[in-house]
């Protein structure tokens, strides 16, 4: 069996790595592991034929067609319903970038990297036969933004090769951010930004277990509570930790380096259907959270009986014109879905260049409107325990129910549910990492923009010019 269940993927976070949490190294590293065992509960969708009599997660698959592509879109949906779509990076995020890039040959085996491929390709089959968990590490950190990204102090950070012996590289630098890192069993970099030719010992893709010696893992406060589930619903079981990683001389081994030293290849990977594949598992998260929030907020203003007023039908109304166009890009970026090269097929890119951008700035209006249709409601929430207590429980029923008789526990639940969402401490990270996760939507529109002057030819203009020159002119008199 080669999807792993909770207790599997516990047991493989029992090693020696450096985790920091408040300037402590941590000791052992526990966490719920329900994700591993969804994937068991709703094997139909998530659960794929391995090809050696065993299964795997459907986000290893490397579609072949566009009813591949179909079959993944049900297995990444069942799983991003696991979280609501809360968690940006549970691991079907990297299996699918990586199952990609496995099917891409004719990108990886460019510039004399037909090592660098086939360890790629056999690190791609360890995934799916191991069931890994892995993070990655893709940004450069900037130290100074006047700089340019690869010159001076900037430079000074970089991640790169430093050493090499028979059997491995050495690496050394810094990169942002680990989402899951200190939960992954694996470290991954790969392409992203480009980078300068002529600085080729910072071109590196490759990936390393978490408990590799010299990977320090810093991570941010933890926003996680020890609260029941009623309480604090994201909270109690859904924080995934963001890491600063750094690499202090850190040893990877030759048959996990992917690029080494290859700016040609570095600069040439992500160019080539990355946005096409990795995005249809982040939209698809995307509208599970946009349908959630939709409901989560008609549910809200029915509770208090707000239903019929026309501020609030607006604003439920945009909700879910944000959801609806989510949808309807996905839709459309799967049905135009083509072979990228080498029998793989991608989504059409050009509705994930427009999305990319602009769903951010969609996700942090969608907490907005939450908090403006919740009020004060989204603090007048008796915790589970209040409802326990004898005395206080009566007083809670009367005091605090929602309209049409809705019980005070539920209503507490609900807004409880929107304040996690929107406006706890793990809320407000969420909400951060949906600015950022694929880089500033300032970065994201500028692409947008060169992807629509690459990909198609402008001539509306002068043909609307050249239309008018043949009319005759009207005579205004
Ligand atoms: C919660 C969270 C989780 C993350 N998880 C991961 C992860 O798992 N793996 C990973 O590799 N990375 C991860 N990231 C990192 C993420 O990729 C970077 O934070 C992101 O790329 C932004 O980096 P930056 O600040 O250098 O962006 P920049 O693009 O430099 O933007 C910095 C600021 O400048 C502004 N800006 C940028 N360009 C322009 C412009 N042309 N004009 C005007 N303003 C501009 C932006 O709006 C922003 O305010 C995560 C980030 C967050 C917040």
């Amino acid at each position: 069996m080669a999807a792993r269940t909770g207790d599997e993927y516990l047991a493989g976070l029992k090693d020696r790595r450096a985790v920091w949490v408040y300037g402590q190294a941590v000791q052992d590293l526990t966490t719920h592991a329900d994700f591993f065992d969804w994937q068991h509960i709703h094997k139909e969708q998530c659960l794929i034929d391995d090809g050696r009599g065993g299964v795997t997660n459907v986000s290893n698959l490397i579609p072949r067609s566009r009813e591949d592509l179909q079959t993944r879109h049900r297995g990444l949906e069942r799983i991003a319903r696991y979280g609501v779509g809360m968690l940006g990076r549970t691991p079907d995020y990297v299996n699918v970038t990586f199952a990609g890039f496995a099917g891409q040959p004719s990108l990886w085996q460019q510039a004399g990297n037909e090592q660098g491929h086939e360890n790629l390709v056999a690190f791609q089959q360890e995934i799916a036969a191991r069931d890994l968990s892995l993070t990655h590490t893709i940004i450069h950190p900037v130290v100074d933004k006047r700089v340019p990204d690869y010159e001076g102090v900037n430079l000074q950070l970089a991640l790169r090769k430093v050493d090499e012996t028979r059997d491995s590289i050495i690496v050394k630098g810094a990169r942002i951010l680990a989402t899951l890192g200190p939960f992954a069993d694996e470290l991954a970099v790969y392409p992203a930004h480009p980078i300068p030719e002529e600085s080729p010992d910072i071109a590196l893709s490759f990936s390393v277990p978490m408990s590799t010696p010299g990977l320090k893992v810093l991570c941010r406060d933890h926003y996680g509570v020890s609260r029941s589930v009623f309480d604090f619903p994201f909270s109690s079981r859904f924080d995934e930790q963001d890491a600063f990683i750094i690499f202090d001389n850190v040893e990877v081994p030759k048959n996990r380096v992917f690029c080494d030293s290859n700016p040609d290849v570095f600069n040439m990977v992500i160019r080539r259907g990355w946005t096409g594949n990795i995005m249809q598992q982040t939209v698809i998260r995307a509208l599970v959270k946009l349908e959630f929030a939709y409901e989560l907020a008609t549910r809200m203003v029915e509770v208090t009986g707000q239903s019929g007023r026309s501020e609030v039908t607006q604003m439920l109304g945009e909700l879910w014109s944000y959801a609806e166009l989510t949808r309807s890009a996905l839709k459309t970026a799967e049905a135009d879905a083509f072979d990228y090269g080498d029998g793989t097929w991608f989504c059409d890119e050009r509705p994930f260049y427009a999305l990319r951008p602009t769903l951010p700035g969609w996700m942090v209006r969608v907490n907005d409107i939450l908090k403006q249709l919740g009020s004060h409601n989204l603090l007048a929430i008796p915790s589970e325990a209040d409802f326990s207590d004898p005395d206080l429980a009566p007083l809670l029923d009367h005091y605090l129910r929602g309209a049409d008789e809705v019980p005070a526990r539920e209503r507490s639940r609900l807004f409880r549910t929107a304040w996690d969402f929107a406006g706890s401490a793990l809320g407000g990270r969420v909400e951060l990492y949906e600015r950022f996760y694929l880089a500033s939507a300032p970065r994201n529109y500028s692409l947008a923009h060169m992807s629509a002057q690459r990909n198609r030819e402008w001539n509306a203009v002068p043909e609307f010019w050249q239309a008018a020159d043949d009319m005759p002119a009207v005579n205004f008199k």
